[in-house]
Formats: structure tokens, C-alpha cells, sequence
């Protein structure tokens, strides 16, 4: 099963992707865990992402298209996997899409966890990572609306998109999750 995790920072991606990786043993690849450890590390990819990262912004696109084609060919990526966080802009997913022909597959569903802004900020707020001051936090939701929630559309025109209320008890989403991707 080859998916992608879609949604505005806040909405869960990571606690829900936890959970369908668990059930169906296939990898977790989340862009934004790959480049903490880059900075955490201080490798040259986490020098160039750390300040953006701490800006709220997005790093440019080849670097981390270039971390998910190098993740992807591994070989535990071969039953399948779950990309959360990525892609997010318009090039990423065509690039994504372009790394997947290669290997003759090809995204199945792409789950769009759906939260209204004002819960995002309520849960923002109780996160208190280094990233997530007020002004960081409305970055990364400006970064979102601007960049990334064009995919929304680009994925509904593919007929891959898979909407999905985010608002709920996490049993309850991750069981509507599944029936989205069963179906
Ligand atoms: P996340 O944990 O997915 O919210 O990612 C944390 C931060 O890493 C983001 O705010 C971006 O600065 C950066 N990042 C993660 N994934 C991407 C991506 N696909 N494209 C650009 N920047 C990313």
C-alpha cells in the first residue's frame, strides 16, 4: 500500500500515520522527522534546513525530494509506505510521481486529514516544540494555505484524494482512515 498522509501542520498526521504503519507493517517516511535528525546531527542538509525549519518555512524542494528518492529505493519501502509530510508543493508531488514511474508504482490514496483552523490552533498551542512560537506557528499555517493546499485539488483531479474529518477521538479518525483505504 503506497500512501500519502496529507493536512495543515496540527492536524494529527503524525499520531494517525503511527498508527496505519503499525496495522500494516509498512515504513513511516516523515520528511519533517528525517530533517530534526539533520539538524539534531548538524549535517550539512540540517544547517541548510535548521533556520528555515525554525522560520516556519519550507526548505527548497530538491533537498527533500532528493531525501525521499533515496528513502524510497530502500528496500523496506518495497511492500509499501506511508509519506507524511511529504510532498508539499506542486513540484514536489510531480517529482514524487516522476521517482515512483521509475520504479513502476504509484500512489494508491491520499488520506487528507481535515481540521478546521481554529482547533489547529487550540492543539498548536499545547505542543511547545521549538518551532511552534505564535509567530512560527502562523508561518508554517501560511506556508500551508499557500504552497501545499493546492495539492488538495491536483490529488482530487487524479482521483486519489481521500478526505477525511480529523476532528473526533483518534480511534475513531484512524477507523475511518482505514475504511478510506480499504475501500
Ligand atoms: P513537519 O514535522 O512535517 O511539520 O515538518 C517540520 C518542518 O520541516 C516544516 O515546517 C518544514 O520547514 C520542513 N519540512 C518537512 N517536510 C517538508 C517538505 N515536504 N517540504 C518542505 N519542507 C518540509
Amino acid at each position: 500500500m503506497n500512501l500519502v498522509f496529507f493536512g495543515p501542520p496540527g492536524a494529527g498526521k503524525g499520531t494517525q500515520a503511527q498508527k496505519i504503519v503499525a496495522a500494516h507493517s509498512i515504513p513511516q517516511i516523515s520528511t519533517g522527522e528525517i530533517l530534526r535528525a539533520a539538524v539534531a546531527n548538524n549535517t550539512p542538509l540540517g544547517q541548510q534546513a535548521g533556520p528555515l525549519m525554525a522560520a516556519g518555512k519550507l526548505v527548497p524542494d530538491e533537498l527533500v525530494i532528493g531525501i525521499v528518492e533515496d528513502r524510497l529505493r530502500q528496500p523496506d519501502c518495497e511492500k509499501g509506505f506511508l509519506l507524511d509530510g511529504f510532498p508539499r508543493t506542486i513540484p514536489q508531488a510531480q517529482a514524487l510521481e516522476g521517482v515512483l514511474a521509475k520504479m513502476a508504482r504509484k500512489i494508491e490514496h491520499v488520506v487528507s486529514l481535515e481540521v478546521p483552523d481554529e482547533v489547529i490552533h487550540e492543539r498548536m498551542k499545547g505542543r511547545g516544540r521549538a518551532d511552534d512560537s505564535p509567530e512560527t506557528v502562523q508561518k508554517r499555517l501560511d506556508e500551508f494555505r499557500k504552497l501545499t493546499a493546492p495539492l488538495k485539488a491536483y490529488y482530487q483531479e487524479r482521483g486519489l484524494l481521500r478526505p477525511i474529518n480529523g476532528v473526533g477521538s483518534l480511534d475513531e479518525i484512524a477507523a475511518a482512515i482505514e475504511r478510506a483505504i480499504r475501500a
